[in-house]
């Protein structure tokens, strides 16, 4: 059982690392966590699994053309307070806006309430038996988990641009995982059924925010040590030479943060299974039978190409990391 994973996962992994690497993480942990699925939403899952996989960058390209998008990815908790416990962040949205404002809350990001909400909606899209609302939140939710297990997702100094770090949130999310991710043991056992999603996806947050402090600080401290043209060199990008972190300086970042972000890519996949599983459940555990041949409406079709596009060409609105 497990050898067939990994060899389904290797498989999946090249086919993605062949088309878009930018989008690596987000696309790899929707897709992977179809397979924690037990029966018998997998087989529904399986057979829309290419959509899942690419719509998984969908909330990123909406980031061009809604300007509501940008905070949905994110929480700067240290915009409230600097340490655990937090204490200082109601944990409901009615709570936290009452205390703090809309306009701030949207300020700072409001990453886990927009997960929450959308459980909400996913829950019922299964009792409608709605087929293209199940996909496109299923989705959307992925992509949002995962976006709350990044730690600089959680922070104000999202890509280090306060203490002279710019750069590092590419660097954690997309460079690490680019080098080591074969080195990365993808199994994360069944997805599971969750008493109260909304508390594991703040506790997601709360660990990503418990992280950041490492996230920055082992990248300082290997700073010092490195002599800049070290710490980066000319790699290819397609047909482009790109200045990026050298291999050198990569590798050591990743033994000082000891598999850090392969604990938070299987997290995250483990979690988006088992809130994807949590919701059928709770909807009553509908069928799904029967609706698996379904194509999109050209109206659907239409608004995904256009979406497609826009981010294609335009630029994005608000914050441009997360
Ligand atoms: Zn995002």
């Amino acid at each position: 059982m497990k050898i067939k994973f990994w060899l389904f996962c290797v498989g999946i992994i090249l086919t993605l690392v062949c088309s878009s690497w930018g989008f690596f993480a987000h696309k790899t942990i929707n897709r992977l966590a179809v397979f924690t699925l037990p029966e018998p939403i997998i087989g529904f899952y399986k057979q829309n699994i290419d959509f899942i996989t690419e719509q998984a960058t969908a909330p990123d390209k909406r980031r061009y053309s809604d300007p509501n998008e940008a905070p949905r990815h994110y929480i700067d908790l240290d915009h409230y307070e600097l340490t655990l416990p937090l204490d200082t962040m109601p944990l409901f949205w009615k709570e936290a806006v009452e205390k703090f404002t809309e306009d701030t809350l949207k300020a700072y990001g409001i990453v886990p309430w927009i997960v929450n909400w959308k459980i909400r909606e996913l829950t019922q899209a299964f009792k409608e038996v709605n087929k293209e609302r199940i996909l496109r939140l299923s989705a959307d939710i992925g992509h949002y988990i995962s976006d709350a297990h990044v730690p600089l997702h959680t922070s104000e100094n999202y890509d280090g641009q306060m203490t002279n770090q710019k750069g590092i949130h590419g660097f954690w999310e997309s460079r690490l995982p680019e080098l080591f991710y074969t080195d990365y043991d993808f199994f994360v056992g069944t997805a599971e059924y969750l008493d109260s999603p909304f508390y594991n996806v703040w506790k997601a947050v709360k660990e990503s925010f418990n992280a950041r402090d490492s996230v920055l600080g082992f990248e300082r401290e290997l700073n010092i040590k490195f002599p800049e043209d070290k710490k980066y060199a000319l790699v290819a990008k397609g047909a482009t030479m790109i200045k990026t972190y050298s291999e050198e300086y990569s590798k050591a970042y990743h033994q000082m943060l000891n598999n850090m972000v392969e604990r938070r890519f299987c997290a995250s996949i483990k979690m988006v299974g088992s809130i994807w599983y949590t919701c059928w459940v709770n909807a009553g555990q509908p069928s799904l039978q029967g609706m698996s041949d379904t194509p999109l409406t050209d109206e659907q079709q239409k608004k995904l190409s256009a979406e497609e596009e826009q981010y294609k060409n335009g630029k994005i609105i608000g914050r441009p990391e997360n």
